[in-house]
Parts: C-alpha cells; structure tokens; sequence
C-alpha cells in the first residue's frame, strides 16, 4: 500500500477539490466540502486568469472555480502587431488547459449573470450558481455607446473599434487589406480613462508601418478626445522618422473630439465639420464590464470603486475587483496592471479568510508600444500605498530615452516580446492555428 504523505496527501485533496466543485453548483456544497474555503473568479483575461493561478499556488487547499465564457483567450496586448500584419492569430489565442491541468482550478466555461453579494453567490446564465466564501472580479471593459450622437452598438460592424475581443480586430484587419491605396484611415481615441492609454497610438504605428508596404499614398488621421497623449515626443519623433508625413494627429480643441457619427456615410463629426474615412476605428469611451454593473460593483464613474489595499469592493464586502474594471487612478489600465493586481488580491484575499491583517501591496507597471516590428518604446513606474491610495513612487520608472541610436528601439522591442512571452503563457497554454480566424 501506497505510504500516505503529507504531499501524496495534499495532491489528493487538491484533485479531488477541483474535480468536486462542479458538482456543488446547483445542489449546494457537500458535507465535506462545507469546511474547504471556496474563491470564485469571474473574468479569466490577464486579472482573473492570474488571480485564480496564483491562489492555488499560494494556499493548495483553496477550491478555486474560474468562471469564464470563452474557451479560448485572444490577448488585445500585441493585437495591434496583428494589425500591422506582423503577428497571426495563433500567436495572440491561448487555452485554459494549462489552468485546469496544472494548476487544478476548476473553469467553468458559461457566463456570470450576477453576484449575489448577501448570500454570497455567482449565478450563472445557465441558472446555476456556485457559493463562495469570496470572490474577485475581473470582467475588464464595455464599450459606452450613449455619449457621442447617434453613436450605437450596431455601428461597430462598419466602425470596428477593436478594442475588445478578437472579432472586432479581425474585422479591422480586413477592412485594412481591403481599402484603396490613397485611402484615409480615421483613428478616434477616448477620453480618459480607458483600457490601455498609449494603445491608440501604437495602433497608429503599426497601420502606418502596414500602409507604407501595401499602400504607400494612404494617410492615416488620429482624431483624439484629448489634448495630449503618453509618451507623445517619442511617438512624434518616431513617426516623422519611420512614415514621415503619413500620420497626422488632432488633439481636442483643434476638431479631434467626436460629436456625432453618421455609420451608413462612413464619417464622423467634428467642432470643425465632417471627416469621411475608408476604414473608421472609432474606440469608443468604456466603463466596468456588465456583470460589475449589474451586480451594483460599479459608482456613478462606471467603474468598481476598491479599497487600494485589498482590491475589495468598498460597495459590497466579500467581493474583490482587479483589472481595468477597477478604479485605481494612479496604475494606467493595462495587462500588466491587472496582473499585478491580481497577486496582491489573492494573497489579500488568502489573508482576510485566514483572518490575518492583508499586507500594504507594492507594485509596477511596464507599457512597452510598437512604432514598427523593430523600433519600439516604454513607460513604466512603481507604485506603493500611501495615505490608503495606490500612489507612484516618485523618481520611479519613466519613459524611453530620446535621441538614442536605434539599437536601443530594437532591444526594446526584444524586451516587450520577453515582457509578452513571460506575462501571457504563465496563465495560458499558448494555441497553433493554422489561419487568422476568430476565436
Ligand atoms: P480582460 O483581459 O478583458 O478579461 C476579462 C475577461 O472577463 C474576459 O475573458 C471576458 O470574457 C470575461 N468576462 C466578461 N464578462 C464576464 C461574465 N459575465 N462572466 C464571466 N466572464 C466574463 N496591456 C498591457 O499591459 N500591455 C500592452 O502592450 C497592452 N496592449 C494593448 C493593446 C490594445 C490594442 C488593447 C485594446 C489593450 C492593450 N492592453 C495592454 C490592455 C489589456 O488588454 C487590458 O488592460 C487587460 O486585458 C485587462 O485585463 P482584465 O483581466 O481586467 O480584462
């Protein structure tokens, strides 16, 4: 007979744990399971995947479900390198195997409809639900459609934003390869805040780095909600030297902010008139995914306000939120933000069920932006709490360098591609597909 250790042990409590808790969804935890402590994570992007990983990892005893709809993950970071006909579909698609297999976190791959912070449950849209003693949430972002004129959700088909999702960015694709050489690509970005600041603006780089191959005599106009825009001299200077006048950029107050938008017409609104595009990506203003906002998460803002310590919902107790979903000013809404966040919720939360005092988080930010295959660019910065806010530590991070040879833009472009390789496969199995085609 197999000697019983306290490893061989914890293994099978750990498989007969993930293996279990699929049958608690309807019919309520099992007598034995009534003493296991159960996280449930809704969301499994860059915030939720981590988040459910790292607290197996931390306490194997935990049962963690890990409720997400997709079978697949398409990652928006290096998205736009899809655009620029640089990366395929497969590179950027990753499965939840690994999460299930390695990591035994149970994944349930149906939508939440509500959490039900009283009685501590997620329900389902299939009319299940799973009981939890906390729960975490991180279903990213929606796009507004009520605050520009006659601006509605049908309008993303002929206006992809491809900001979401990999439909919407395959979409843009092909309206990219489809338009005239000579064409117009109108770019429309946000207002503060939205997923991913400086997004905008590599999209913009890598289009041009696309155009300059196949469709050299097109131009491409940002028409911004803003007045200005991160890491702006080294975008500028980056395109005046890789696409020299292709780019053109209006901030706010000089016809850049989007007033109204004729869909059929393909053109958009301005203080200074009508624009007309071939492709229009209009990005729409966002707020905290519907399951946030329909589970009361959400403020007047639309996003989750959050105890900066924790990540726990100042709305409802019991219920973390990370990711863009969240309000922490300081960290810009980014892959990379989420993760972070998705650590220090689940040692948060591991500490708060062992009914120990959470510790004060500290954490980082690295936003690396391609303006070519080659060239690329970074912000980063370190944060800490202070005062009960999430705060930057001065003199931490910073931008790229300025006027430095072109060897720096090419290691640059080599360490996002490591930052990439490192952040995404630690919570997905990465996946070949043959084509570029939906997922
Ligand atoms: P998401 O990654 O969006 O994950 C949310 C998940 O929740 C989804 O899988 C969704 O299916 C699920 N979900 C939603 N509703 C429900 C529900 N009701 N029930 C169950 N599940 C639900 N960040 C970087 O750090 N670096 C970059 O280089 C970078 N580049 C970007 C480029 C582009 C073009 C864009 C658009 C974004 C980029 N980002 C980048 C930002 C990054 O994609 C987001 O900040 C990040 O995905 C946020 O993670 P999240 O977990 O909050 O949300």
């Amino acid at each position: 007979m197999k000697k019983i250790t306290r490893r061989y042990f914890n293994k099978l409590l750990g498989t007969f744990c993930a293996f279990s808790t699929l049958d608690t969804l309807s019919s309520g935890p099992a007598l034995l399971l009534a003493a296991e402590r159960r996280v449930v994570v809704v969301g499994g992007g860059f915030g939720g995947a981590t988040t459910a990983k790292y607290l197996r990892l931390i306490d194997p005893h935990l049962q963690v479900t890990l409720v997400e709809p997709k079978h697949n993950y398409f990652t928006c970071p290096f998205s736009n390198l899809l655009l620029g006909g640089i990366k395929r579909m497969g590179e950027l698609t990753h499965s939840y195997e690994k999460l299930k297999r390695k990591y035994g976190i149970n994944v349930v791959h149906v939508a939440a409809s509500r959490i039900e912070g009283a009685s501590k449950k997620v329900v389902l849209q299939d009319g299940k639900s799973i009981h939890y003693d906390r729960a975490i949430v991180a279903p990213g972002v929606d796009m507004r459609f009520d605050l520009i004129e006659n601006y509605q959700a049908d309008d993303i088909v002929s206006m992809p934003h491809a900001w979401k999702g990999s439909a919407s960015t395959l979409r843009l694709h092909r309206q990219l390869e489809t338009m005239p050489d000579g064409g117009t690509v109108l770019i429309c970005p946000p207002a503060l805040p939205y997923r991913c600041p400086p997004g905008p603006y590599e999209r913009a780089s890598l289009v041009a780095h696309y155009l300059k191959k196949y469709k050299p005599r097109s131009k491409i106009l940002i028409l911004d909600a803003k007045e200005q825009f991160p890491k702006q001299a080294l975008f500028s200077t980056g395109w005046e030297r890789l696409y020299g006048h292709m780019i053109e950029w209006f901030n706010g107050s000089a016809g850049g902010l989007i007033l109204r938008v004729d869909a059929k017409g393909m053109a958009v609104e301005t203080e200074f008139g009508r624009e007309e595009g071939d492709v229009i990506n209009l990005i729409p203003a966002q707020w905290a995914g519907r399951i946030a906002r329909d589970s009361g998460l959400t403020d007047e803002t639309g996003w989750c306000p959050v105890d900066q310590r924790t990540f726990e919902s100042t709305l409802h107790g019991g219920i973390h939120v990370i990711g863009d979903a969240a309000t922490v000013v300081a960290m810009p809404k980014s892959g990379f933000s989420a993760s972070n966040q998705a650590k220090i919720a689940a040692v948060a939360v591991i500490d708060l069920l062992n009914e120990k005092e959470p510790t004060s988080p500290s954490m980082a930010n690295t936003c690396y932006s391609f303006l070519a295959p080659d060239y690329a660019i970074s912000v980063a910065a370190v944060y800490q709490l202070s005062g009960g806010e999430i705060v930057k530590v001065k003199g931490s991070g910073g931008v790229s360098p300025p006027d430095v040879d072109l060897s720096v833009r090419r290691a640059e472009a080599i360490y996002a591609q490591g930052w990439y390789d490192s952040i995404t496969p630690v919570s997905y199995t990465h996946l070949t597909l043959p084509t570029n085609r939906e997922v």
